[in-house]
């Protein structure tokens, strides 16, 4: 007998981010991330600029989602977030995106912006591994998630990769509309490093499993940025390795409306912070050298990448 979703009814009062907006997706109604109940993907196909132990030579599988449930105002990816762009597809074709990247011979499934479709997201994982995908699978997430959420995620994610925003709650209501962000994030971290123990690499040096905690310098915020690298290692030590990222880019006229996100963050910024770091003893992290802050590290989002039976228009 055929199986359906069994996870489906997560959509109907949606509490699949901290938003809780309850609404009934299966309906038809959307809430604050404008998303449907059918995944929307905006490119599925090989990426090479995550951490090395995530990219290697070979690339990532990444499978950038549409829509966002946090909407920063500096966003990176603001076509596929708030311009929304992207295609739907079946959770039957999105099992068969994670295929053809496994087929492509990625390293990894690696899922952008995945939270406001988990019910989707969960049984296409169910379909592809039935169907022979035994790539490890990279949760790439904004860190905005709920605990409840993440559970379901036991088992089937390998790789945490989030982002750890703020640590002040002005700054997250500034640039992200939700003054608890870092307590949400915080606990939502303790969920990920407890789900998938301390780092792994394989003989590769592929990373097999564990959390890569990013943090991304804004301009004029080093001070912030070294409190809050202090705080999460504090708090993970080397349970987690902690990737500092100065490849902030200024999208304009996106930003325009905040002056002091309309500059690239300087090299002695950068420096300052990681300085900060080594002097805190973070030994497990990642840094960026050279100019990273440029348009041409964002993917194009115009459906690349994408099995050519899914192509339409
Ligand atoms: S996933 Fe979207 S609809 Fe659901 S609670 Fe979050 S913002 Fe609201």
């Amino acid at each position: 007998m055929e199986r359906t979703n069994p996870y489906l009814s997560l959509y109907k009062c949606c509490r699949l981010c901290p938003r809780c907006c309850g609404v009934d997706r299966l309906a038809g109604e959307t809430g604050f991330c404008g998303a449907g109940a059918t995944p929307k993907i905006a490119r599925a196909a090989l990426h090479y600029w995550e951490e090395p132990c995530l990219s290697g030579q070979a690339g990532s599988g990444a499978v950038f989602f549409s829509h966002c449930t946090l909407r920063c105002v500096y966003c990176q990816n603001a076509d596929i977030s708030a311009r929304q762009q992207g295609q739907e597809v079946s959770e039957e074709e999105l099992a068969q995106v994670f295929l053809h990247l496994q087929e492509q011979e990625a390293l990894n499934i690696n899922l952008v912006t995945p939270g406001h479709y988990l019910p989707s997201i969960l049984w296409a994982l169910e379909l592809a591994r039935a169907q022979g995908l035994h790539l490890p699978v990279v949760y790439n997430t904004s860190g905005y998630e709920r605990v409840e959420c993440l559970r379901l995620l036991r088992g089937k994610v390998q790789v945490y990769l989030p982002d750890c925003k703020y640590l002040s709650a002005e700054t997250a209501r500034r640039y992200s509309g939700v003054e608890d962000y870092f307590g949400v994030a915080v606990a939502a971290l303790d969920e990920m490093v407890e789900q998938t123990g301390p780092p792994r690499l394989d003989e590769r040096g592929v990373m097999t499993g564990g959390v890569i905690i990013r943090q991304l310098l804004l301009p004029g915020r080093v001070g912030e940025a070294q409190r809050l690298t202090a705080t999460l290692h504090a708090r993970y030590g080397d349970r987690v390795y902690l990737s500092l990222m100065n490849q902030y880019t200024p999208i304009l006229p996106q930003v325009a409306p905040w002056p002091e996100l309309c500059r690239t963050v300087t090299p002695d910024e950068y420096d300052q912070w990681v300085d900060h770091a080594v002097d805190c003893g973070v030994e497990k992290g990642f840094v960026q050298e050279g100019d990273t802050a440029e348009e041409s590290f964002i993917p194009p989002f115009d459906g690349s990448g994408l099995p050519a039976f899914l192509r339409r228009g």
